[in-house]
């Protein structure tokens, strides 16, 4: 016998006694109270727990509809299934509209245990999904680490704040901190520690704010205030001295004191910009203003955008080196878990600076973004890796290419005619060409985005979303978006074997991935050990240095020719 906590809304007695015998004899055991009036069913409902609730259409105090009403006015989800004499169709329809879940007549009640069954496994089947929905909101909304809003929530709560600022005419502040010296606590105390210590930097600062305001943790070691009802602008400078002291006392982690240092950022509204992304990026420049300056703070003055002449000149330098082929790119191949094959490579493009060395991409893509020489850069990469793609191909290795691309370039209308113009003038089919998009790009303009990237994938082109989990995205919004991998971002997957919030948050994606039918690639290994668990979980590519680092074209040519892995095999011809 099958228990069923089952609350019967009915006058009658002698129904009662008839509804509970035909669920016996179908199996269920009811748990069961009767009621007949609006007062004792909310009583019911507030001390007991039910799993299905039986009405009967009309009583001399209640009926059918008002039961119902009161129902949905409660947070529960229960079957509601309505057992009467003869209504009437009509009457039947409206009850089923109103959100009856069936209509049973008592004259016909061999209907009843199918109904039951059903409705039963519908409210798991709506419970599961509740679970699994707010089990992706808090992967995408909360840090794993410190319980706090993540980056995405963070970016969320700046624009509702300053929207109301907006309205209300008051000012709003935004601080940028970072820990000084927490990459050391982590090198040399461990994960775990930098860990805790994170974590207790937290609960220090939210405990000393006010209720409204908002502590995020932004990534690493970086966190963000937000201070959405200032007074005055003026008041900030208190709000940072209390964050100074309160970060002063030495921090006791296992037995430790580790001291820490901050330099925070500040960026105000209306002063310094209008909306969320332009205040957070001012802010992360006024903190590394701070850094440089070792002062304790720097408000964020216009100047400092402006200039930057390290920035200046190496964007006017950018300019030429593109034209005098100071670009390169290195190579790193994607490994195949199932059939252990490289069947792709990602080029990731290198300055060759004729002063200051090699360049890596973080040195000058943002700034590329900004000064508008993306679209030049993003050009060459893309010619330059069809171009290797095509002498890959020539000595038999059959793969697809992966180019990055940037955040401006994916919201540039004219990216689908750039990519066209650029397989079109190598010969390269549009299905050996992967674009990787990180999701943080995305979010910034999900619907121009999601424009460029319909019109990539109807041409054929492959799309995977890099370094996913950081925190933008969630993962049911890509779910609407033709893409066909999802990247887990390295950070996640490097302290994965040791780290069990980065473990679970690996094999969360690894699963919802595969449930929305995208392949899943996880970079940064760096160790057997890592790939052995990635394979464990399914995940199906690999990337990192424990396969290759990237490499020179010439490199990986004869990387190729020798390495452990199977290699090509992509199933396309030119
Ligand atoms: P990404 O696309 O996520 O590339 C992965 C980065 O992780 C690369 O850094 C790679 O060298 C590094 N990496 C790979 N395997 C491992 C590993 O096992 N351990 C560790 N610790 N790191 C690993 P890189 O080359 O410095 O590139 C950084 C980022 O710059 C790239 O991240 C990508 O977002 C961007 N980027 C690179 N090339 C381009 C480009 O042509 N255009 C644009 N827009 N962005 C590019
Ligand atoms: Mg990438
Ligand atoms: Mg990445």
């Amino acid at each position: 016998m099958n228990p069923l906590r089952a609350l019967i809304i009915e006058d009658s007695e002698d129904d009662t006694t008839l509804l509970l015998r035909e669920l016996r004899r179908g199996g269920y055991e009811p748990e069961y109270a009767r009621v007949e009036t609006a007062e004792a069913m909310s009583t019911e409902l507030s001390t007991h727990t039910w799993d299905i609730v039986f009405s009967d259409f009309s009583m001399p105090h209640f009926n059918a509809f008002d039961a119902l009403a009161l129902l949905c006015s409660t947070e529960l989800d229960l079957p509601f299934i309505v057992v009467s004499g003869t209504i009437g169709e009509d009457r039947a329809v409206i009850a089923m509209k109103s959100g009856a879940h069936d209509y049973i007549l008592k004259g016909n009640l061999k209907r009843l245990v199918p109904a039951v069954e059903r409705e039963l496994r519908e409210a798991r089947n709506r419970e599961e999904r509740r679970k699994a929905d707010i089990a992706i909101h808090r992967l995408a909304y909360t840090d794993t680490v410190t319980n706090l809003p993540n980056r995405a929530r963070f970016r969320e709560l700046v624009q509702e704040a300053v929207l109301a600022g907006q309205r209300e005419q008051r000012p709003i502040a935004l601080l940028l901190t970072d820990l000084n010296g927490f990459k050391d606590v982590n090198d040399t105390l461990g994960h775990d520690i930098g860990d805790s210590l994170l974590q207790q930097v937290g609960l220090r600062l939210r405990s000393k704010l006010f209720a409204p305001d908002v502590v995020a943790r932004l990534g690493g070691d970086e966190f963000g205030i937000l201070l959405p009802q200032l007074a005055v602008c003026r008041d900030v400078r208190h709000v940072i001295k209390k964050i100074h002291d309160c970060l002063e006392a030495p921090f006791m982690i296992q037995g430790i004191p580790i001291a820490v240092e901050t330099s925070i950022g500040v960026a105000l509204m209306p002063e310094h910009g209008d909306n969320a992304d332009i205040l957070m990026q001012r802010a992360d420049i006024a903190m590394y203003r701070a850094k440089q300056m070792a002062s304790n703070y720097v408000v964020y003055a216009n100047e400092f955008n402006r200039y930057s002449p390290e920035r200046l000149g190496l964007m006017a330098e950018l300019r030429d080196a593109i034209e005098q082929n100071q670009l390169l790119l290195h190579f790193q191949p994607k490994l195949e878990l199932k059939t252990g094959r490289i069947l792709s490579t990602e080029a990731l493009v290198r300055w060759q600076h004729p002063r200051l060395g090699m360049l890596p991409p973080d040195k000058f893509i943002l700034p590329a973004e900004q000064t508008g020489l993306i679209g030049p850069l993003t050009h060459w990469v893309l010619m330059d890796a069809l171009k290797c793609h095509l002498n890959l191909h020539r000595d038999g290795f059959q793969s697809q290419v992966a180019v990055n691309l940037s955040a401006r370039s994916l919201h540039d209308p004219h990216l689908p005619k750039l990519v066209a113009d650029a397989l079109d003038a190598n010969g390269v089919k549009p299905d050996q060409l992967m674009l990787e998009v990180t999701e943080s790009a995305i979010v910034l303009d999900p619907k121009r985005a999601e424009e460029n990237l319909v019109a990539l994938s109807n041409m054929g082109v492959s799309l995977s979303i890099d370094d996913f989990g950081t925190g933008y995205t969630s993962l049911a919004s890509i779910k609407r978006l033709p893409v066909n991998e999802i990247k887990i971002d390295k950070s996640l997957v490097t302290n994965m074997l040791t780290d069990k919030k980065d473990a679970m948050i690996v094999r969360t994606v690894i699963e919802f991935g595969h449930n929305f039918g995208l392949a899943v690639v996880a970079e940064g290994v760096e160790t057997q050990e890592v790939l052995d668990a990635l394979a464990a979980l399914g995940c199906d590519k690999v990337q990192g240095y424990f396969i290759s680092k990237p490499q020179t074209f010439k490199q990986l040519q004869n990387w190729l020719s020798t390495c452990a892995w199977k290699t090509g095999g992509f199933d396309a011809t030119i």
